[in-house]
């Protein structure tokens, strides 16, 4: 076990980075985080702010150096630099989960083997795979980067052969997925946590809004029924295992109207659908990326009530400060913000926890706080 008072690293400062240095922290850990961005939300609270590139040699190895173990915020790390940890310190979760993450075509290659299912999709590496691919897969569809695409970024909605191949250009010709467009009853995800040894901590099953490609809102527990939430969990519990997984990891699906449950994506680390944790939990998802990092056993992640998280994007920001005098009237509301200083559209600068006694009534507050938020910008604008 790595114990309170030793030092952890993490790849990345972002919020994810950042609300693992306050759990961390809060542990009695100390934490460097590696973030070249000088306003690094979790560099400004770390205990040491390694502004390098993630690919920065003499900064990978000073963090091996100096910590017990280093853990990672975001799938898009240099593989030279998770390998070059590995030889020196306990890094979780592994170089293999996280690079089987970095690229959809081995991603879901990878699903696919297992027998799990996802949405149609075909490989397309040049304009002759995408041919190829144009007659697998039904239009409308997305034309998907494999890499670093995320919230929606790196995608864009094809009807027909010849837009297909201005995206496909448009992207560069980097490698692509071609995927069908399915249409969703909902999105779901599921969150979990697996120590070393391999055992669980399952968190309840989390209804994901999405709004242009961006996670809007998460209900939990999902409206859906005991039958599918299983089928999810164990879906997810399954791919940990194939992946000897260690630490923190959430798995995005889609749910067909005939209730078939489609990978989306696998994260393996802390999840934007998670964020519900931090207050509607015992033991929150930043937590448990702690206790599976440094060898601790898992905490109990048992929801100690109904949630709606709900996502604050820049958008929120363009008329000056959002009402939080409003949100604050609701006294159990929850707000939550990573400290970035630029609100440009899109970007996520914080979330807020709405707990109630039911589903239903947190999704009210919701309502209302968006509608407080809406009439604020309204009387603004006037
Ligand atoms: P992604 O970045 O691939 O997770 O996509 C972001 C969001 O776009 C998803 O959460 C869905 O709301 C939507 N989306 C992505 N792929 C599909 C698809 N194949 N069919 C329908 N909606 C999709």
């Amino acid at each position: 076990m790595i114990l309170p008072d030793a030092t952890l690293g993490v790849l990345g400062g972002g919020q994810l980075g950042r609300m693992f240095t306050l759990a961390a922290r809060k542990m009695g850990y100390k934490v460097i985080v590696l973030d070249p961005d000088p306003l690094s939300p979790g560099g400004a609270i770390a205990n040491e702010h390694l502004q390098c590139e993630y690919s920065d040699t003499e900064a990978i190895n000073y963090l091996a150096r100096h910590c017990a173990a280093v853990t990672t915020e975001f799938e898009n790390v240099p593989v030279a630099s998770l390998h070059a940890l590995e030889t020196q310190c306990v890094v979780r979760p592994g170089a293999t989960a996280v690079l089987w993450a970095q690229d959809r075509i081995r991603e879901k290659t990878f699903i696919r083997n297992f027998d799990m299912a996802t949405a149609p999709f075909h490989a397309v590496r040049d304009p002759a795979e995408l041919d190829v691919a144009l007659t697998q897969i039904e239009l409308p569809a997305l034309l998907k980067t494999a890499e670093l695409g995320y919230d929606g970024k790196g995608q864009q909605l094809v009807t027909d052969a010849a837009q297909a191949h201005a995206a496909f250009s448009e992207m560069g010709g980097v490698p692509c997925v071609l995927e069908q467009r399915v249409k969703l009853k909902k999105e779901l995800s599921v969150l979990l946590a697996r120590s070393c040894s391999g055992e669980f901590a399952m968190y309840p099953l989390a209804e994901n809004i999405h709004e242009n490609g961006i996670l809007d809102m998460s209900i939990v527990p999902a409206r859906t029924s005991a039958e599918i939430a299983e089928r999810a969990m164990e879906m997810a519990q399954t791919l940990a295992e194939l992946l000897s997984y260690c630490g923190v990891m959430a798995v995005e699906f889609f749910l067909t109207h005939d209730d078939e449950l489609l990978i989306n994506e696998i994260a393996p680390r802390p999840h934007n659908s998670g964020h519900y944790t931090l207050d509607a939990c015992l033991t929150d998802q930043f937590e448990q990326q702690v206790r599976a990092l440094c060898e601790l056993p898992l905490g109990d992640s048992r929801l100690l009530s109904p949630v709606v998280m709900i996502n604050l994007l820049g958008d929120l920001w363009q008329n000056g400060l959002p009402a939080w005098d409003a949100l604050f009237r609701y006294p159990n509301t929850k707000l939550h913000l990573y400290g970035k200083r630029e609100a440009r559209p899109g970007r996520k600068m914080g979330h807020c926890n709405l707990l109630a006694t039911e589903v239903d009534d947190a999704l009210k507050i919701a309502d209302e706080i968006r509608q407080v938020f809406t009439d604020v910008k309204k009387v603004s604008y006037a």
